[in-house]
């Protein structure tokens, strides 16, 4: 089995994030026709069975881990690897259905705090389970790094975003939208916002900031396309 799970597209909408994802021929549909690779999952993972799991029967993932669809799996490592970065916020829900006419393929939405963060989570998940069901091999996946790895990717891309905020702000040179330009992006956008938040802060700027700093999403749709592709290799 080359690649066990495709990522052929995704969307992203301000609540959620829509990935469609395919299972390679050969590669498990459901969790109990290969029970050794969803043991070590659930090895590397063993967090993942107390997750909330509304949908099938049972209350948690522990009551159907043992007999579900790979892509739902997919889901709960994604979710997993979300909760760990610190900065997903309370990510509680995701969703996962069979694709009517698609053989093989399901949609996997999750709640989306940063479309970065979900884009990463969900590449790195797929890697995750490639490794489990293909026979485990060294080297295992070292999850805190993988953690680390997609924090910085938000970072980055938060980082990014406030960077072209800025520049669209200087572009359309007002005040208005200048004040709140950097305010969206959260931790290592700083530097940037600074240079955002100075220029010649016009009169209505103050007061509008709060509620402009509120929706960073849209903004941030451009860098994360880079993110994810660059996530996809
Ligand atoms: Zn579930």
């Amino acid at each position: 089995m080359a690649q066990l799970i495709d990522i052929t597209k995704v969307a992203v909408a301000p609540q959620h994030f829509t990935a469609r994802v395919t299972i390679a021929n050969g590669g498990p549909l459901t969790t109990d026709q290969d029970l050794v690779g969803t043991t070590h999952v659930y090895n590397l993972l063993p967090d993942i069975i107390d997750h909330a799991c509304l949908g099938d029967k049972g209350a948690t993932f522990k009551d159907v881990m043992g007999a579900t669809e790979v892509a739902h799996l997919l889901e709960h490592v994604a979710i997993e690897l979300m909760a760990r970065t610190g900065i997903a916020g309370d990510i509680s829900c995701g969703r996962t259905w069979e694709v009517t006419g698609e053989p093989r393929t399901y949609d996997v939405q999750l709640a989306c705090p940063d479309d970065v963060l979900v884009a990463s989570a969900l590449s790195s998940a797929a890697w995750i389970l490639q490794w489990a069901y293909s026979g485990a091999r060294d080297p295992k996946p070292d999850v805190d790094a993988i953690v680390a790895g997609i924090r910085s990717l938000v970072a980055d891309a938060d980082a990014l975003a406030a960077k072209r905020e800025a520049e669209k702000a200087e572009q359309e040179g007002a005040g208005a939208d200048g004040g709140a330009a950097g305010g969206g992006a959260a931790g290592g956008a700083d530097v940037v916002a600074g240079s955002a938040a100075t220029p010649d802060a016009g009169e209505a700027a103050p007061l509008e900031a709060p509620a402009a700093a509120g929706t960073p999403n849209a903004d941030a749709t451009p860098a994360s396309a880079d993110a994810s592709a660059r996530a996809h290799n």
